[in-house]
């Protein structure tokens, strides 16, 4: 039986494809290799988000290809993002690779490595390669995915929603790497979600590029609900479900329904991920996000009014075309005033074919640099603070299963998404309940079961 290995790069939703190739690759028959080096399939699910995702992903196909010594009959492929934005291009960068299959194909992957491994099996001998790259658009691609591989004691999972994105920030590559915006209809989002909670599992993330405005194209607002509180309220039904998330959303997809949903809605979790990107309106503007730092600050505080305990983490650009002191001065000034629990910081990675990357007033490397530690500083002393508050506090969470750096302890995730590491028997893996914090330290907090 063929092995196959899958290795991800970026988002969740990335990570969600990688694990729905994976349960396809099985039902043909191909199995899990545990090491990339026991493999005769290896994919790399890539991310063009940054330049350095890029740049990790073609430097890892450099170093796979030095298996075919051993394994000349290893079929090797590009699918994502970086598979969608450079097509053809890919086979002169990385000679010798199989596949590229950009984002709109992930269904066909597996009929595509069925067909190179046959041909390769009928031509062993035979040095003559012919890739397939297959980054078409196509239609309805969303719903012909949504099996799911669960793992033994799996109790969350995430749920492709939507795809694209329609909104075209100056700096995002997004658009052109996962095309238009694409939502599932409710009920065959609902059935999936049902079959999952048949299946053990309690906590569903739902994803989508710009989730709350998940189908505002294909369905109508019902009763001033727009699609994306139907859809919540309609998962929120589903019995065995206990936990919601969403991941990403945009700030100006949250309108009154939804900030009243999630007030309203115990199973929604008390965690909204918020892209800021940029704290100075000059900057907000420039990069097309549609709302200015004071609006920003008042839907914090709407959501803060409507649902208790809400924590919140952003996204940051550092370095963004055209950004002064003063303008980075108003990102560390509203870092503040949000008192975000965590934040991605970044710095501006041009990105081919967007309008960013032509931008006058590009930020030279060592003050993205600068910035990006000085931000970091500050994060993550009000991260550090964040988890501070929970030492000597019960909180609740769903136990995941072990942990990964240490199999004595348990790992679980708060209702604000921290995570907690105890120790426990592995009858507590998938289960709900609370434990005692006793210390916070690096990114974590370490607590012990109540009895
Ligand atoms: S809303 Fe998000 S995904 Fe869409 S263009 Fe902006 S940053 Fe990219």
């Amino acid at each position: 039986m063929p092995k196959y290995y899958i290795k991800t790069y970026g988002c969740q939703m990335n990570e969600r494809d990688s694990l729905q190739v994976a349960a396809m690759l099985e039902g043909r028959g191909f199995s899990a290799a545990e090491e990339e080096e026991d493999a005769d399939v290896i994919l790399i699910n890539t991310c063009s988000v940054r330049d350095m995702a890029e740049q990790k992903a073609l430097g890892k196909m450099g170093m796979l290809m030095r298996y075919r010594r051993r394994r000349p009959w290893l079929v090797l492929g590009y699918l994502g993002c970086m598979a969608q934005s450079r097509g053809e291009e890919l086979l002169q960068e990385s000679p010798g690779v199989d596949l590229v299959v950009g984002t709109q194909k992930y269904h066909r992957v597996v009929d595509y490595v069925e067909r190179i491994w046959r041909e390769r099996q009928e031509r062993l001998m035979d040095d003559e390669r012919r890739p397939i790259v297959d980054v078409e658009e196509e239609e309805g691609s969303q719903s012909a995915i949504r099996d799911h591989r669960l793992g033994p004691g799996q109790c969350s999972a995430f749920i492709s929603v939507m795809q694209g994105c329609n909104m075209r920030c100056t700096f995002c590559i997004v658009p052109f790497t996962r095309g238009k915006e694409r939502s599932r209809p409710i009920g065959e989002i609902v059935e999936e979600v049902r079959e999952l909670a048949r299946r053990g599992v309690k906590e569903v993330t739902l994803l989508g590029q710009i989730v709350n405005l998940y189908g505002r194209h294909e369905f109508p607002r019902v009763g001033g609900k727009s699609p994306f509180v139907q859809l919540l309220e309609a998962v929120h039904e589903v019995e065995g479900i206990e936990r919601i998330r969403f991941t990403s959303p945009h700030p100006i997809g949250f309108r009154e329904d939804l900030i009243e949903a999630i007030g309203r809605l115990p199973k929604v979790m008390e965690h909204v991920h918020l892209p800021v990107q940029s704290g100075s309106d000059a900057i907000l503007k420039r990069m097309r996000r549609g709302y200015t730092a004071k609006r920003y600050l008042e839907l914090v505080r709407k959501l803060r009014e409507a649902r208790a305990g809400l924590a919140l983490t952003t996204d940051i650009i550092v370095g963004y075309p055209g950004e002064t002191e003063m303008d980075f001065e108003a990102t560390k000034e509203l870092v503040r005033a949000a008192d975000f629990d965590n934040a991605f910081v970044f710095r501006y990675s041009p990105r081919r074919g967007t309008p960013a990357a032509g931008m006058y007033g590009q930020v030279p490397e060592e003050v993205k640099e600068a910035r990006n530690q000085e931000l970091l500083g500050l994060v993550n002393k009000m991260f550090r603070s964040k988890l501070e508050e929970h030492v000597g506090k019960d909180v609740e969470i769903l136990c995941e299963g072990r942990s990964k750096t240490n199999e004595q302890r348990l790992t679980g995730r708060t209702r604000t998404n921290k995570i907690v590491l105890f120790e426990g028997g592995d009858r507590l893996v998938g289960r709900i309940f609370r434990v005692r914090v006793k210390e916070a330290s690096g990114c974590a907090l370490y607590g012990e079961v109540e009895e």
